[in-house]
């Protein structure tokens, strides 16, 4: 990309290996709805132009410099977007993802949408028991994680989830681990609504055809949400959750609404019903590791996401897809160096 809505193939330099770097041969890499904010100019601040886009993707292991032990050439590996330094509070507290010295692939750095890119070996992990599919959708199943661990579920929560895309569908299936009663999805697309009741949801509703607050407090007997996941990028979407949240409850917020406007809350309702609101965004190293092996052990499915697989030569049908098939684009695949 050269700057927003001014992108092409381009032949570019191999990238050079650090001393501490890794190249890797992209198998796949997969288009996230921050990527389509950079492409389409709503994330200009962020990205440094000209530049390759891409931040979700699995590879094997090209070239590695002397000082990465970990890995080998070949191997198959996850690949962390966030560079993070190791040696900043935050990340010393295990709070890679808030690192103080942050970069990232595909905004600041070159990204995935590359047949080879460069990084930290630091930051690739073994993908062994994990599929290319799988490997390359680790980034957003650790976000999935990262809102479901900071629902702090209990066993027996009524939990509703709020946005079936793919982060939601994510963190429905590592809220489904903690055992909560009810897990309920809310959303407007009965098609991916139905997806989330395939994967794991015990109820869901659409909001544009039943009032979501209503029919929360019926299914839960009145009692309300006690763990609400907001994934959805609407004002509205938190407004609900404000409608249907419980005693004691906690509200995770996701996603980005981008709106700039306010949404009130209640203070006395904020007071007597004891709710929090908290954020969840990036994911730490833990968090890569901990979604790795959950989903190596099927407690979450990733493989159902991936909704098309297009060569990088087909970008502008991959743009096609994501803003006129939105009911059936879930995760797409962009695969650099051919199938996979
Ligand atoms: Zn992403
Ligand atoms: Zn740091």
């Amino acid at each position: 990309m050269n700057k927003p809505f001014d992108y092409g193939l381009a032949d570019l330099r191999m990238p050079e290996c650090a001393h501490d770097g890794v190249i890797v041969k992209v198998l796949a890499a997969a288009l996230c709805h921050s990527d389509l904010d950079i492409i389409e100019g709503r994330r200009r601040h962020q990205v440094k132009f000209p530049n390759t886009v891409g931040h979700e993707f699995t590879g094997i292991i090209a070239e590695k410099g002397k000082g990465v032990t970990h890995v080998n050439i070949g191997d198959h590996v996850v690949c962390e977007c966030i560079i993070w330094c190791g040696t900043c509070k935050q990340c010393r507290m295990g709070f890679t993802s808030l690192c103080d010295n942050f970069s990232e692939l595909g905004t600041m750095e070159p990204g995935a949408f590359a047949q080879y890119t460069a990084l930290p070996g630091r930051l690739v992990h073994p993908a062994e028991g994990l599929t290319i599919e799988e490997a390359a959708l680790m980034e957003p199943a650790g976000n999935g994680l990262h809102a479901a661990e900071t629902a702090g579920i209990l066993p027996g929560d009524n939990v509703v989830i709020i946005g079936p895309g793919p982060i939601g569908i994510l963190a429905m299936q590592f809220a489904a681990s903690f055992s909560p009663a009810k897990l309920i999805m809310i959303g407007t697309r009965d098609s991916r609504l139905a997806f989330a009741k395939q994967l794991g949801a015990t109820h869901i509703i659409n909001i544009n055809k039943t009032n979501a607050a209503e029919a929360v407090m019926e299914i839960t007997g009145g009692r309300g949400a006690e763990r609400i996941i907001n994934c959805a990028t609407t004002d509205v979407s938190l407004e609900t959750a404000l409608r249907i949240t419980g005693k004691n409850a906690v509200i995770v917020m996701e996603g980005l609404s981008g709106s700039g406007k306010p949404v009130p809350i209640m203070m006395d309702d904020f007071i007597v019903k004891n709710f929090s609101i908290v954020p969840a965004s990036g994911v730490s190293t833990r968090q890569y590791m901990t979604a790795m092996e959950m989903v190596k052990n099927k407690k979450v499915n990733l493989t159902s996401l991936v909704s098309h697989k297009f060569p990088l030569e087909q970008m502008d049908e991959v743009l096609r897809t994501i803003r006129e098939d939105r009911d059936k684009a879930m995760k797409i695949l962009i695969l650099p160096n051919g199938s996979v």
